[in-house]
């Protein structure tokens, strides 16, 4: 098979992987090596689906031994299959780079034999790009679970960030979905990652100290720091019936004890006939988009999950995004007066973002803020002009200061910025590097009973996993209906007592 068939079959079987964003690490050129890496430099190119396509972002191989129900690499699905040989890929990476068609490298694989030898097929290319060609550009690499430790702590010296897919929110969807996974070997590497992060920071905070002990223990040769950028981890959303209270509890719990950069929602993309899955075709991205701003609340506004989403109401709002709804169930907050506030009660309107409130720190030293200067500052006045006042004076007049009537002018998508109305968009499909590799199954789902023409769902199409027509997440007896009351505790438990559960 030609090359160029490899990464035409490679390249669109990891489009579904979402978990890839900017690089988090800074590190420069060097005489003699290749390429350099900015902290914000890596994915900065988003695809209309919202997929980011500047990494060169392929597979090892997609050929897999595993039959998960939502991967359109299992092992029962009749695709066409190709693998990479280590030499292939690293020369590939390297002549896409010096083209400047990428930046870095984002590199997943199918489990071909075993995860060790996957595992080892990574390495191989990672040793040759980092070794033979001296590349010192982001890569980002897949831990395959069920990898040995001593793999995982090799791969994790040759790459910037690594990750290891939760795949679903719960362990009964894993077990209903993906059964040759499980828990233990999910947590385990993850668990792995984050001591050893830890273990090879202190190491270097000491040696940089240069305290006598370390003198005496410094390697002679300098090894490469483990996964400086951090892990990240991925769940799909939408293929089974967790709700958005689930998977940010479980979010919340991922960035407490395992320390994780970022955890990335996919919304569930049908790509196979399988009964276990819902029979829809519509991408659910305002779901995805709604879970991703509440994410970022929990990482940047100091936001607790009890903050955002509760057990009665188990969905995020659709209309109104996660921080405008606190505000309307908070109203006795307001209105903060902008020039007094601290940080914090600022970081909780809506209109004020991070940047926006040290901006408003920052300026409010040397003057007195109103509605000029915070336009000026970048603040987002038309929304926050409801939640504040410039000195006494408050700029929401003739607006009702009630739930109902405030809700009105925020549950409109917001002008400006394209995100919020992509993630209005329900789309059948996803972006493809090439053109999309088509699978018997994916055309079965487009004919298939259930869905009519328009990719609307036809009667009880939705009931096969309990699951309801995107737009309907807010519903609390629709969500106790679809929802399982300890759908994510399986994995939180094991998040909790750690040690235990993986024993
Ligand atoms: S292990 Fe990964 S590649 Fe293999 S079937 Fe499961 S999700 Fe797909």
């Amino acid at each position: 098979m030609e090359l160029i068939d490899k990464l035409e079959i490679l390249a669109d079987a990891a489009k579904y992987d979402v978990a890839c964003t900017s690089s988090g690490i800074d590190r420069d050129a060097q005489k003699g090596k290749l390429g350099n890496t900015m902290a914000a430099g890596c994915c900065h190119s988003f695809a209309a689906d919202g997929r980011c396509i500047t990494l060169l972002k392929v597979l090892m191989t997609n050929v897999c031994v595993y039959d998960c129900a939502y991967c359109v690499n299992r092992c029962s699905n009749e695709v066409r299959r190709a693998a990479f040989t280590p030499q292939e890929l690293a020369d590939l990476t390297i002549a896409f780079y010096r083209r400047n068609y990428i930046e870095g490298l984002f590199l997943s694989s199918g489990v071909i034999k075993s995860p060790d030898y996957t595992t080892e097929l990574m390495i191989q290319t990672l040793s040759l790009l980092r070794g033979e060609h001296g590349f010192r550009g982001y890569i980002h690499a897949k831990a395959v679970p069920g990898t040995s430790p001593e793999l995982v702590d090799e791969l994790g010296h040759l790459a910037d960030r690594m990750s290891v897919n939760m795949e679903l929110p719960s362990q009964q969807s894993l077990a209903l979905l993906a059964p040759e996974k499980n828990k233990q070997q999910i947590i385990a590497p993850m668990r792995q990652i984050r001591d050893n992060i830890a273990v090879d920071k202190d190491t270097r905070a000491l040696v940089r100290k240069n305290t006598t002990y370390m003198k005496a223990v410094k390697p002679k040769k300098k090894e490469r720091a483990f996964v400086p950028a951090g892990q990240s981890t991925q769940m799909i959303v939408g293929a089974t019936p967790e709700s958005d209270f689930q998977i940010l509890n479980l979010s919340a719990a991922l960035y407490r004890t395992l320390s994780l950069k970022r955890v990335f929602f996919s919304a569930y993309t049908p790509v196979n006939d399988d009964a276990r899955l819902p029979g829809t075709d519509a991408l659910q991205l305002n779901r995805e988009h709604r879970l991703y701003q509440a994410d970022w609340l929990l990482r940047f506004y100091r936001f607790d999950v009890t903050e955002i989403i509760d057990e009665e109401h188990p969905f995020l709002d659709p209309e109104v995004d996660p921080k405008a709804n606190w505000a309307l169930n908070n109203l006795d907050f307001f209105p903060v007066e902008v020039n007094k506030a601290p940080l914090e009660a600022l970081l909780r309107v809506p209109g004020i973002g991070v940047k926006g409130a040290h901006s408003i720190m920052r300026a409010r030293h040397s003057t007195t803020l109103g509605e000029r200067e915070l336009r000026k500052l970048g603040i987002a006045y038309k929304r926050a002009r409801f939640f504040i006042t410039c000195n006494g004076s408050y700029a929401g007049q003739g607006t009702d200061f009630s739930r109902e009537g405030l809700r009105a002018h925020l549950a409109a998508t917001p002008k400006g910025g394209g995100h919020g109305r992509r993630a209005d968009k329900a789309i059948p499909g996803q972006l493809s590097l090439f053109e999309s590799v088509e699978t018997p199954e994916k055309a079965r789902i487009a004919q298939g009973a259930g869905v009519d023409p328009r990719g609307h769902l036809g009667a009880g199409a939705g009931e096969r996993l309990g699951t309801a027509p995107a737009g309907q997440h807010d519903n609390a007896a629709n969500g106790q209906r679809r929802g399982n009351a300890d759908g994510a505790f399986g994995w939180q438990h094991a998040l909790e007592q750690p040690e235990a559960a993986c024993a």
